[in-house]
């Protein structure tokens, strides 16, 4: 597969919406069968809606899943330290007790 700034075959549409949006994916498959003769072409739109339906972010949401994570991930240890002294704490009191 490639990505192509032009429908150079016939029918020079995707195959799944049958729009014309450029850039497009070029599976460089043909196919004629089914009353589709031509070049097998998948637009970024519809490449797209597959990718979500499998559980692929697009790259705009990745970065901020990317970013939440790290976010995360700090306030986790930083409460894993004020677990660890709360920790330390209640020991000291059944020491008293
Ligand atoms: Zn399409």
């Amino acid at each position: 597969m490639q990505i192509v700034n032009t429908y150079t075959l016939n029918p020079g549409q995707c195959h799944l919406c049958a729009g014309n949006r450029t850039p497009v994916i070029d599976t460089l498959r043909d196919i004629d069968r089914h009353g589709w003769e031509g070049r097998l072409y998948i637009c970024f739109e519809c490449a797209g809606g597959m990718a979500q339906l499998i559980g692929w972010a697009p790259p705009d949401k990745h970065e901020d899943m990317v970013e939440l994570a790290a976010s995360l991930k700090k306030k986790n240890t930083a409460l894993e330290k004020k677990v660890a002294s709360l920790k330390k704490f209640e020991e000291a009191v059944k020491e008293l007790a």
